[in-house]
């Protein structure tokens, strides 16, 4: 059960983000989700409080769902490494190497139809490594269980909202596909 693999992951001292950590950011929403996000890592907001994607870039994260109807209810979200890396720092190899088996662990229980990069760290741990994230955002990609496709992570929206309207794009397609398989 999802809960049993989260009371694990919450004393995890599995790799050294264990020793900077105030909260371990597990994952929220539908368990039953059709669709799946999964950004990089916690930043301040979410060592606080626990939850994914609170700070700015979640605030962006739910402008995009509400342009195409969906909310956090209606997906989960989880990120590639569940403790903040000190300074916000990109996940380390060995760290997302540690993590990553939650991950799996919860897309094999939730089943989602489609799995979400927010990108460019997700997309190379979970599409291809050496995933280009402006060449190859907005394609569909099919693993055994489900396909798959990586967007603009949402705090890129913040730095150059020029990105804003391909990622709509990739919004529309994304809820479309869900619908559709
Ligand atoms: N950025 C991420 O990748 N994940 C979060 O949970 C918050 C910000
Ligand atoms: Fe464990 Fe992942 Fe946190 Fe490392 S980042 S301590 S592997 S939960």
């Amino acid at each position: 059960m999802l809960e049993d693999i989260k009371q694990g992951c919450l004393s995890c001292r599995k790799c050294r983000l264990c020793e900077t950590r105030n909260n371990v950011v597990f994952g929220t929403g539908s368990e039953t989700a059709d669709i799946m996000f999964v950004g990089e890592a916690p930043g301040k907001n979410e060592d606080e409080t626990g939850v994914p994607f609170v700070g700015a870039a979640g605030k962006l994260l739910e402008r995009m769902l509400d342009a195409v109807d969906l909310s956090r209810n209606d997906i989960y979200i989880a990120n590639i490494v569940k403790c903040r890396p000190p300074q916000n720092r990109d996940p380390l190899a060995d760290e997302e190497d540690a993590c990553i088996p939650y991950l799996f662990e919860q897309i094999h229980i939730i089943k989602p139809k489609v799995v979400v990069c927010l990108g460019r760290i997700s997309a190379k741990r979970l599409i291809h490594s050496s995933f280009q994230i402006t060449h190859e955002r907005g394609k569909w990609f099919t693993m055994p269980d489900y396909d798959i496709m990586a967007t603009f992570h949402p705090a890129a929206l913040i730095y150059d909202s020029s990105k804003k309207g391909d990622t709509f794009l990739d919004f529309k397609e994304i809820k479309r596909k869900a619908s559709e398989l």
